[in-house]
């Protein structure tokens, strides 16, 4: 790109926002790479994820909404390894140079930057089909990555905040679309927990040490407890009355609140392996956040949902799979 509207334009413009200096932060946006320091006796946590338009976000996704999931899902991938996140990096292709649009999605993406404390520190601006690429970067000390193997039979399950809001707000969403509708905006009541996700950063940091395994529910409960039970080489029972709703849950067929909770993705709770000494009242209190045991990890393998009276319900595991249909 050049003129106007090129690249070194566009980035000024949008991105190169007077990040709060951050004491990790060697050198920024501007060079050639950015350096980040990494403390003694850590490791460095790396994660990256791709947003395709059409594929993962529709073309008229509220844009300030979209720069601001962008970064939370990452920032989530964070949370899951219980890392303090030292910065972030942005790959952003757009099909034409739309201000307003540019104006929004950098918005949102930066005042949850900020929000997080998790400085933008470079990035790079291309033309082309839609794509938003989010690198996110982070440190945790050595050895003390919670990672998805290690749960035990016999480990409690336990999932942070509640569950089955995104997918209600997908739902919304889609019934508004098929009738018709102009997109919601980004303040759509009901839209909340799938417009404006949040990471589970302290959780994840008051975790470590403490749980054995964990991951993040982007995919759906059951499948991202699946990759958990996969990993860790045990399986696991999730008691469905003890799952925690969200509450625009309420009030919905007891089959399809099911769907929600245990299949819809993106809800960005934090789901772990909490031996059995370790006591989740002080736990939950340290981190802030309700903490709820919903099940037990069990020797063998697979994943069943059981009722009050310990019988297996069914319910279709279908999670975000992009490649799957
Ligand atoms: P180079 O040609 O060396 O890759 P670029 O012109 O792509 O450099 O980028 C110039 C500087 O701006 C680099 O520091 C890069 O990290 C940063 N940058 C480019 N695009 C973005 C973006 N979307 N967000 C943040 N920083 C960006
Ligand atoms: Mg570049």
């Amino acid at each position: 790109m050049s003129g106007p509207d090129s690249e070194f334009d566009l980035i000024q413009r949008y991105f190169a926002a007077p990040a709060k200096s951050s004491p990790d932060v060697h050198l920024g946006i501007g060079d050639d790479a950015a350096l980040l320091g990494v403390q003694a006796g850590h490791e460095l946590v790396v994660s990256v994820d791709t947003l395709v338009e059409g594929t993962h976000y529709y073309p008229d996704h509220p844009p300030d909404s979209l720069g601001h999931k962008a970064l939370a899902a990452n920032l989530s991938d964070l949370a899951a390894m219980g890392a303090d996140p030292l910065g972030v990096v942005l790959s952003l292709t757009v099909p034409n140079v739309d201000h307003d649009w540019l104006a929004a999605f950098s918005r949102g993406f930066l005042a949850l930057s900020e929000q997080a404390s998790v400085p933008l520190v470079g990035g790079d601006t291309t033309r082309g089909p839609g794509a938003i690429s989010v690198t996110v970067l982070g440190q945790v000390p050595t050895g003390q990555a919670l990672c998805r193997t290690g749960a035990r039979p016999g480990d409690r399950l336990v999932v942070s905040g509640a569950l089955g809001g995104a997918a209600a707000g997908l739902a919304l969403e889609c019934r508004r679309r098929e009738e018709g509708q102009r997109p919601a905006n980004a303040q759509a009541p009901g839209c909340a927990r799938l417009f404006w996700p949040s990471a589970r950063l302290a959780v994840g940091r008051g975790l470590r040490n403490r749980a054995r395994a964990a991951i993040d529910i982007s995919d759906g409960l059951l499948a991202d407890l699946g990759h958990l039970c996969a990993a860790s080489g045990c399986g696991a029972r999730v008691d469905w009355p003890r799952v925690p709703l969200d509450p625009l849950l309420e009030g919905e067929p007891e089959d399809r609140a099911r769907q929600w909770a245990l299949s819809g993705g993106e809800d960005y709770e934090l789901l772990f392996a909490l031996p059995p000494n370790e006591p989740l009242e002080l736990l939950s209190l340290s981190v802030r956040t309700s903490l709820t045991v919903i099940g037990e990890f069990t020797a063998g393998s697979g994943v069943e949902v059981v009722d009050a009276n310990g019988a297996r319900l069914d319910v279709a595991r279908t999670g975000h799979d992009h490649f799957a249909g």
